[in-house]
């Protein structure tokens, strides 16, 4: 009998990939499936990225790269922080991973000891919960609701920092929810923060270009630039760009922090693709004429998706701030619904019945909603709407 080690057994696979492996199996097998489970842009990466690829394959940039990113990538990072974020960090406060997925693996390994505790808002991403259990620690889940706008709950936070605390993990715009945590809740949170001077901090800004907040985009360093010493930001090429199969992302910090979490990957992947690092160069430092284009895009699916989840009776689903999902809640659907009884079992029956593949509310930390992604054109996001209405006028 095969053994394994008590830490891989605490963890499930990740539900976005998972389910989308499925959805895509049953679609080899001649299903007729919409996928809205991954989150990933469905636009081809712009032709500028995709050159400096193929030029880094032709020159001989094949090659293992530091562990920490080439240069000239590490400097692409410092100025697009620079540029676009008002916030300076020296080369060595830098590294490049294979995906932000990585960077922050690196960071929970290298921070998190057995037992302590991670506050996370919920709804979180799949794998922020997983990744803190793996690393020994205690994913706390700061629970938040729809009706209060996905709100961070500082009653909560407040009365759940102890000594065990060790990080509080941000994720703005927010994947599942699409809620932007703006600067006044930064600056709450910053000051509750600053009171208690052994938590680190992690900023996910992955959907920081796929945004539409009023507000000029800001994480919390920018609110509180104090705070940076025990800060961490975390971003990538992935999503704005594209590029998710390039798998670049990158972290900026506290050089000592960095300096561990290059430790790590030199124990692991080594270093990020070469060819991919030098395609990000190009993505970081050239005028990108798509990123406001793909923007417009995402919007317009997003007002048409969240206007035709409203008209279904028992489903109700906000606006969002940015990213390309929407979150809606079917709690109301499924209380009057006799045979299905949570949003596991409704995901499944609109796969079944609907042969629409999405990720349930659960695998975020918030049973009773789906997550949809809308990384999709209009055409099928259309298509996906009817097969779902009609799959649950079906069942009621
Ligand atoms: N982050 C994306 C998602 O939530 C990609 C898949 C993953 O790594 O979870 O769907």
């Amino acid at each position: 009998k095969l053994t394994f080690s008590r830490r891989i057994n605490l963890i499930k696979p990740s539900s976005t990939m998972s389910l989308t492996s499925k959805a895509n199996e049953l679609r080899a097998l001649g299903e007729d499936i919409i996928v809205l489970t991954v989150g990933e842009p469905d636009f081809d990466t712009p032709g500028y990225i995709k050159d400096a690829g193929q030029k880094a394959i032709e020159s001989g940039k094949t090659k293992y790269t530091s562990v920490d990113g080439v240069p000239e990538l590490k400097n692409a990072i410092v100025n697009k922080f620079k540029k676009e974020n008002d916030l300076i960090f020296n080369s060595d406060e830098v590294i490049v991973s294979s995906g932000c997925k990585q960077s922050i693996f690196n960071l929970l390994q290298v921070i998190i000891d057995h037992d302590d505790e991670v506050l996370i808002p919920g709804p979180y991403w799949v794998s922020y919960a997983d990744m803190v259990t793996y690393a020994g620690g205690k994913p706390i889940l700061i629970e938040s609701s729809y009706e209060n706008n996905f709100d961070l709950n500082f009653d909560f936070i407040e009365k759940n920092i102890n000594d065990k605390t060790k990080l509080f993990m941000l994720n703005s715009p927010n994947n599942p929810s699409g809620k932007y945590f703006d600067s006044t809740m930064l600056r709450k949170l910053a000051g509750l923060l600053r009171q208690h001077d052994k938590i680190y901090i992690s900023s996910d800004d992955i959907y920081e270009h796929i945004f539409w907040h009023h507000e000029k985009f800001q994480n919390i360093l920018n609110v509180a630039p104090d705070l940076k010493e025990r800060t961490i930001i975390f971003n990538g090429v992935s999503k704005a760009y594209s590029m998710t199969g390039w798998r670049i992302g990158y972290a900026a910090g506290n050089k000592e922090i960095i300096k561990k979490m290059k430790t790590l990957q030199s124990q692991s992947t080594s270093c990020a693709s070469s060819v991919s690092q030098y395609a990000a160069i190009s993505a970081l430092t050239q005028k990108c004429e798509e990123l406001p284009k793909m923007n417009d895009e995402y919007k317009k699916r997003h007002d048409y998706v969240v206007k035709e989840l409203n008209n279904i009776s028992g489903v109700t689903c906000r606006e969002t701030d940015g990213t390309f999902y929407v979150f809606p809640s079917f709690i109301e659907y499924i209380k009057k619904c006799q045979k299905i009884n949570n949003d596991d079992e409704l995901a499944m029956y609109l796969l079944n019945e609907g042969k629409v593949a999405v990720v349930p509310g659960s695998a975020f930390g918030m049973p009773g909603h789906l997550r949809l992604s809308i990384a999709l054109d209009l055409k099928n996001l259309e298509k996906a709407m009817d097969r779902i209405k009609k799959a649950l006028n079906n069942n009621e």
